[in-house]
């Protein structure tokens, strides 16, 4: 038996038993079902454990030698090469991505643009007060979910910061208070108790709700008798006066609320909120906790920033970082990238078909471990080791705390880790050669 960290998605639980015959883990303790569907997929039927290289308009398996030559010779003839995704592999495959960038002068982002990153972009000029899991567990007395449904997404995030007791207090869950703000109720809705407070917004109205809550911190009566977004107004005050009255309160922001609108800005003005109520606070403060899936969503910025002073995407041509306004979605939008190396992540199923269109149309490298849409229009497919089970490293969970991963099992066919791959890719580009 044996304590490890599961890598399933970005809590990164470092409390669960294994039992392994050095082939296969036998027996999991303490997973939730997704966690336990880590561990399945190392011998999932969708499991690529053999390089391929599209031939004739079909995805052939063939030997490592001949894919990789296939992947540098696209890297050569590529002149704005795009790196993408690198949210599910550790953060020594992330340097080595963002190394390899520097080398053929690519632009690189991870997952983390498109989702929690771009909190932390407008945090920069605002501020923000980040939590902790463990600082929720211990001291806190608020939880409000917005646009977030981690009964489904981050299984034992409830378990963990609503249900357990702190080291500070006797008691748990019988002095937190759980908010819910969504537009349809979700299965974390089920934990809610008399206590509680749920609140079903109307869909796209959560602007709405923020700017009354704005105007209410300023001017006390401003909210209208028969309330804001669907939702009552004593429901209202209610909310507004945990939110003044709380001691350690966080709001634990989900992909719901960070959709872009061409209108306003929701991040921007959830933020604002946020300092007018922490100016209001007497007693304590409210912060926020970013839930981001992938295990290692939150790993990118750091990365970047350590190793090249600014976090989220990276810009370089001959081999220098260059300032960029580019994002992911514009690089894209406006074609301006003519080959894309895709890790760990699967683009054509999950951006909008007006950018996945355009990526299929350019040549693809796929540096993954399973099939997904993305490995069936690549032009090579470059199997790895499962971070987490067959490889192991560093990783940041959703509240920026940095985990160890380690390896417990061999990886079929000897197959590298995503850090390893992308370091060849690096050498034999720096070579000058392919062989
Ligand atoms: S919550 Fe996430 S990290 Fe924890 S066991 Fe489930 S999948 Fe693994």
């Amino acid at each position: 038996m044996k304590r490890i960290t599961c890598s399933g998605c970005s809590l990164l639980c470092d409390d669960l038993i294994i039992k392994s015959d050095g082939l296969f883990v036998t027996e999991v303790i303490g997973a939730c079902l997704k966690g336990k569907e880590r561990f399945d997929q190392v011998s999932a039927q969708n499991r690529i454990t053999h390089p391929m290289i599209r031939k004739e308009g079909e995805l052939k398996e063939v030997k490592w030698e001949e894919a990789l030559n296939k992947a540098t010779e696209i890297i050569k003839n590529s002149s704005n090469p795009l790196l993408y995704g690198f949210s599910n592999v550790t953060c020594e495959a992330q340097e080595a991505g963002m190394k390899l960038a520097q080398k053929i002068g690519g632009f690189i982002d991870s997952n983390a643009s498109i989702c929690q990153g771009k909190f932390l972009n407008k945090a920069k000029k605002l501020g923000i007060n980040l939590t902790t899991i463990t600082e929720i567990i211990n001291k806190g007395d608020l939880i409000i979910l917005w646009g977030a449904n981690p009964a489904e997404t981050i299984p034992r995030l409830l378990n963990k910061v609503l249900f357990s007791r702190g080291k500070f207090r006797m008691t748990g869950r019988e002095i937190k208070t759980l908010i819910i703000i969504d537009p349809i109720k979700t299965a974390s809705f089920n934990v809610m108790g008399v206590r509680d407070l749920p609140l079903i917004v109307e869909p796209n109205k959560d602007i709405d709700l923020i700017r009354i809550l704005k105007e209410e911190c300023c001017s006390v009566d401003s909210i209208p008798s028969e309330g804001v977004a669907g939702i009552d107004k004593d429901d209202l005050k209610r909310m507004l006066l945990h939110l003044t009255g709380a001691e350690n309160g966080v709001i634990i922001l989900g992909q719901g609320v960070i959709q872009p609108h061409p209108d306003y800005d929701l991040v921007e003005e959830l933020l604002e909120l946020l300092q007018m109520i922490n100016e209001r606070q007497e007693k304590g403060r409210i912060s926020l906790l970013l839930m981001g899936g992938h295990f290692n969503m939150t790993g990118f910025d750091h990365v970047a920033l350590s190793a090249y002073g600014s976090s989220g995407s990276l810009e370089f041509k001959k081999n220098q970082k260059v300032k960029t306004e580019e994002t992911l979605v514009s690089k894209i939008e406006n074609d301006n990238f003519d080959s894309s190396i895709i890790v760990g992540t699967d683009p054509i199923s999950h951006l909008p078909h007006s950018l996945s269109s355009k990526i299929a149309k350019k040549p693809l490298i796929l540096i993954d471990n399973h099939s997904t849409a993305s490995s069936h229009i690549a032009e090579v497919v470059l199997p790895t080791a499962i971070s987490g089970i067959e490889s192991g490293g560093l990783a940041y969970r959703l509240d920026q705390i940095p985990i160890e991963l380690s390896k417990i099992l061999n990886p079929p066919n000897n197959l590298p880790s995503d850090e390893e791959l992308l370091n060849q890719l690096y050498e034999l580009l720096n070579q000058g050669r392919s062989e």
